[in-house]
């Protein structure tokens, strides 16, 4: 297998911390839960995006780019993390975020702005795709025009290459599941573009482990979503020289159950789920992606669709900024007193 050498940049302090949650599966009444903390990768309050942008912006290095552009929500944590990274690296990033500038910078985007990103808003929402990839062409080609060397990263990082990391980390929970002593049947996690999925359910199968990846989905669009997270899961053990591996749609575990009206509209289970781990573990969880897919662990748990024997991982992707956007994005049901 090729993974070892493929182009790559050091921005996860890895392994990221692995512990079980005693007190929240006794709450619930659940299995043994453990929980994968990519919310402590080091830089920039961490997240998912970093873990891909090692070997995106690996590339990225390899080509000699020196300006990195990439997209997403104003309150996108794939752009703050892109803005981290670059800045970590000494490159240049533009951002083009899909709405219109606001007054006051807040939480992602205002950590967007503090990274030293160019910034650039266009009217779209992030389903006007073609919008906004045109208006990166745009950038990359007028950066061109004054000598440099842009590079692009897809939106979330979805590509083989970021889903790469995610093969990698299925070697890292492995060990560290083995130094636990505990065999994990289950992965659950917060899936939006369904790259993250792809390299789970992708390591799972590189490395022979039975676990079941548990996508709880936090978007619309996307579809066919089974069919786009096998097909990038295939493609990205392409990349390893992994050919004789080929997952079905039909292999992908997803649920739209617990998006509630759309992205970043929040859920009352899902800010139920914030107050719970907030209270019996000290964890935080965010609005947008963790708080839901948290919600779905818990709704899941309450269906009996865990044997009580059973060990489940929450892979928590981070998202943590989003808490601090306001009550307009994390639910007034958080604040309410008494
Ligand atoms: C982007 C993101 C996800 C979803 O990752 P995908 O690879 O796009 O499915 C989950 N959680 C958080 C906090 C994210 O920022």
């Amino acid at each position: 297998m090729r993974i070892f050498a493929l182009p790559r940049v050091k921005l996860c302090n890895l392994p990221t911390p692995f512990h079980e949650a005693r007190r929240f599966s006794e709450k619930i009444g659940g299995p043994r839960i453990f929980f994968k903390r990519d919310d402590l990768i080091s830089l920039a309050l961490g997240g998912n995006k970093l873990r891909k942008l090692e070997f995106l912006l690996g590339e990225a290095c390899n080509q000699s780019a020196d300006v990195i552009i990439t997209t997403g929500p104003l309150q996108s944590n794939h752009a703050r993390q892109t803005a981290a990274a670059a800045a970590s690296l000494g490159l240049e990033a533009h951002l083009v975020f899909q709405g219109e500038e606001p007054e006051e910078y807040k939480a992602n985007l205002l950590m967007s702005y503090l990274f030293g990103a160019r910034l650039h808003f266009v009217k779209a929402t992030s389903l006007d795709v073609e919008i906004v990839n045109e208006r990166m062409q745009e950038i990359a080609e007028e950066l061109k025009a004054q000598g440099r060397n842009p590079y692009i990263v897809p939106i979330g990082g979805f590509s083989p290459k970021g889903s790469l990391a995610y093969v990698y980390a299925i070697l890292e929970l492995l060990a560290q599941a083995a130094e636990a002593g505990i065999d994990i049947d289950y992965i659950v996690h917060a899936s939006s573009t369904g790259g993250t999925q792809a390299g789970l359910i992708a390591g799972c199968k590189a490395f022979n482990s039975n676990i079941k990846v548990l996508g709880i989905r936090v978007a619309y669009g996307f579809e066919p979503f089974e069919e786009r997270v096998s097909e990038e899961a295939n493609a990205t053990l392409r990349l390893i020289e992994h050919n004789d591996i080929i997952i079905k749609a039909e292999e992908v575990w997803a649920t739209k159950d617990y998006i509630g009206e759309g992205y970043d509209i929040p859920t009352l289970g899902g800010t139920e789920a914030i107050l719970l781990l907030a209270k019996s573990e000290g964890i935080i969880l965010d609005p947008v992606y963790t708080g839901k897919a948290m919600a779905g662990l818990i709704d899941l748990c309450k269906k009996g669709f865990f044997k009580k024997d059973e060990v489940v991982v929450f892979w928590h992707t981070g998202g943590i900024p989003g808490l601090f956007v306001g009550p307009e994005f994390y639910g007034k049901d958080l604040v309410k007193k008494g």
